[in-house]
């Protein structure tokens, strides 16, 4: 049964203190009980965590990388600039190396400055009363590894170390090892400081090498993608395959960690075309169910609400308020 259930919020309304009230009553009757949401945070912090609170839903501090230096990549992938699929898992290995679309590359999150800035970003986070932090963006922009100054020379040392490894080997792991170290230093100030913090994060940008990597970090609920927003859709096979796997292998390295199946969802704008139907969520939601899963993340909230039809199959599956979405 799944009992934890966080929706990411990028597009609700929040000019006013009405609108972050109505954005957690929306998440409860959606059914969610886990919140976050970026811009009630940086305007209404505190007004935010205080509502999460009344309503019984725990709120979250989204952290992205910060840091002086941005990764660096290979000079042939970089000019092959934009990726379509803005991030979700390249198609094929000869799409590895086109960087997600973005004006400037990413932080190095293996820059020492990026969790000094972590750690003050988290402390303040919870002196506002948030109940945890959830990670996003730390990976690489080009799916498989940051060649800054700084990572070219720790990479030389992994190597040199591994001897026998084969290079692109040891290349691969240095870069996974790299995304792991950050989480587990970075989970282990945010429990010296609260121990009751809770963690979570998003798998983004896919890391090729190893796709499913997400069991390795020690958070509470990982958000693994096993849905991705955009077309072409990914089939249900793989969404079945993906969520056996997050949910059957959450544990391996850390005990009470949840693989948290993350369905991505857009549908307004100029992701109008890319909506899937609120039968096909209704699908997606019930693999994840029959997967075991414990924890499911659903992103985003401003598009699930512009869609009256899935908003009411979303608040069935995960035991909401259905009938506050009926015409
Ligand atoms: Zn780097």
């Amino acid at each position: 049964m799944i009992k934890w259930k966080m929706t990411w919020a990028w597009t609700l309304p929040c000019l006013t203190e009405a609108d972050v009230e109505s954005g957690v009553q929306k998440a409860v009757e959606l059914g969610f009980n886990a919140m976050e949401w970026s811009q009630a945070q940086s305007k209404f912090p505190t007004l935010f965590t205080a509502l999460c609170k009344k309503a019984g839903i725990e709120s979250y501090y989204c952290v992205n990388p910060s840091s002086k230096a941005r990764q660096k990549f290979l000079d042939p992938e970089y000019a092959l600039q934009e990726n379509p699929h803005c991030g979700g898992e390249p198609p094929s290995a000869n799409d590895i190396g086109k960087v997600i679309s973005r004006k400037q590359p990413g932080c190095c999150f293996v820059q020492p400055d990026c969790l000094e800035n972590t750690k003050k970003t988290m402390a303040k986070a919870f002196q506002d009363g948030f109940d945890g932090i959830a990670f996003d963006f730390f990976g690489y922009d080009n799916f498989h590894g940051c060649y800054c100054p700084l990572c070219n020379e720790l990479r030389e040392k992994y190597i040199t170390s591994h001897p026998g490894m084969e290079r692109q080997e040891a290349d691969h792991r240095f870069s996974e090892d790299m995304i792991v170290k950050f989480h587990v230093d970075a989970v282990a100030y945010a429990r010296s400081i609260k121990a009751d913090a809770k963690t979570t994060c998003h798998i983004y940008p896919s890391f090729y090498p190893n796709l499913l990597y997400g069991n390795r970090l020690p958070v509470d609920y990982c958000g693994q993608t096993v849905a991705w927003f955009f077309k072409p859709h990914w089939p249900l096979e793989k969404i079945k395959k993906y969520s056996d796997i997050v949910v059957r292998e959450e544990a391996l390295y850390h005990p009470n960690s949840k693989g948290s199946p993350f369905i991505g969802f857009y549908c307004k704008d100029k992701f109008k075309d890319d909506v899937r139907s609120a039968e096909r969520i209704r699908e997606e939601i019930q693999i994840i169910k029959s997967s075991g899963a414990q924890g499911i993340q659903m992103v985003e909230m401003g598009h699930i609400l512009a869609d009256p039809g899935v908003s009411k199959v979303i608040a069935q599956e995960l035991g909401g308020k259905p009938e506050a979405f009926s015409k």
